[in-house]
């Protein structure tokens, strides 16, 4: 667990002028800085978003519920409020904080959309209030980015195990709450088979999810590449040089079957009539994005 601090927020949504394709996000929120998941390929421990010790201090921000009932008042256009892009909303801490739940319930109450990403069943203590939500729109995609627990244990050994993620999307899907998966990283050379994309597809699918968003790559960034390569070098000797030879300094590392992994995921996906993005709150014109 990590050390909490308190923080103090000027603003808490920001405002995205073209929702995007995947979510329909036009507000985003984060209450918290940090994350307690630890996952070794994680972006948001990266130099440039200046989280000074984004593993070992889960900053809160304590004015954020205050601070969301005055923007929300304030607002003309109302839009998607999502959260989750930066910092799970569901790190472990929110279970005693409640600083999500509590968001929700403003979110509730003021009666806008909501999309929320996360890796965590924590998620159903809150499923009252977005059944409650529901009724204006409110969709939440869990990240799977392997089938095996073994290996999830490994990448993301903070978070709840990823059957413990597909039972919490059935439970949301059986109230009808629109649920999807966020497929991404995919991590070249350890969880870059058809074998691994096809057994996610298919148990989302059982599971009720109605739309998949992939990435057939990762990025890796100035403190992220540091802390994900020693973590390779921990559980997956030899591969730091692979990945070296392969990506130097690349930001963007597609996974080098990307083409044949999309191709295969694009064919179950349309086979199962599953989607590639939420039924957003209002049609927008936003641009699909490519899959890798
Ligand atoms: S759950 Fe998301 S924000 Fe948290 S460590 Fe994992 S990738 Fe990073």
């Amino acid at each position: 667990m990590s050390k909490i601090r308190e923080i103090e927020a000027k603003v808490l949504l920001s405002h995205c002028k073209n929702p995007d394709g995947w979510f329909g996000v036009k507000y985003n929120m984060n209450l918290y800085r940090g994350c307690e998941h630890h996952c070794i390929y994680c972006d948001s421990r990266s130099e440039c978003y200046q989280i000074a010790d984004f593993d070992g201090e889960l900053l809160v921000k304590k004015n954020a519920i205050e601070l969301l009932r005055k923007e929300l008042a304030s607002k003309r256009v109302k839009g998607t409020v999502g959260t989750g892009a930066m910092q799970d909303p569901y790190t472990p801490s929110e279970a005693r904080l409640n600083m999500t739940g509590q968001a929700l319930e403003v979110i509730a109450e003021f009666r806008y959309p909501v999309h929320i990403i996360t890796k965590s069943d924590l998620i159903l203590r809150d499923l009252d209030k977005l059944v409650e939500i529901s009724r204006v729109h409110a969709s939440v995609c869990f990240t799977i980015t392997t089938a095996d627990d073994e290996l999830g244990k490994i990448l993301e050994p903070g978070a709840p195990s990823v059957s413990r993620r597909f039972e919490a999307a059935r439970i949301l899907s059986e109230r009808g709450i629109q649920v999807g998966i966020t497929l991404m990283p995919v991590l070249p050379f350890i969880e870059d088979s058809i074998e691994n994309i096809v057994q996610i597809v298919r148990r989302a699918h059982e599971v009720g999810v109605s739309y998949v968003v992939p990435w057939f790559g990762m990025s890796l960034r100035t403190r992220q590449r540091e802390y994900y390569y020693a973590r390779l070098d921990e559980h997956f000797p030899g591969l730091r040089a692979r990945y070296e030879r392969h990506f130097g300094e690349r930001y963007s590392c597609s996974c080098p079957n990307a083409r044949e992994l999309a191709q295969a995921f694009e064919a179950l996906r349309a086979d199962l009539g599953m989607g590639t993005n939420v039924k957003p709150y209002r049609s927008h014109s936003a641009h699909q994005p490519a899959l890798f």
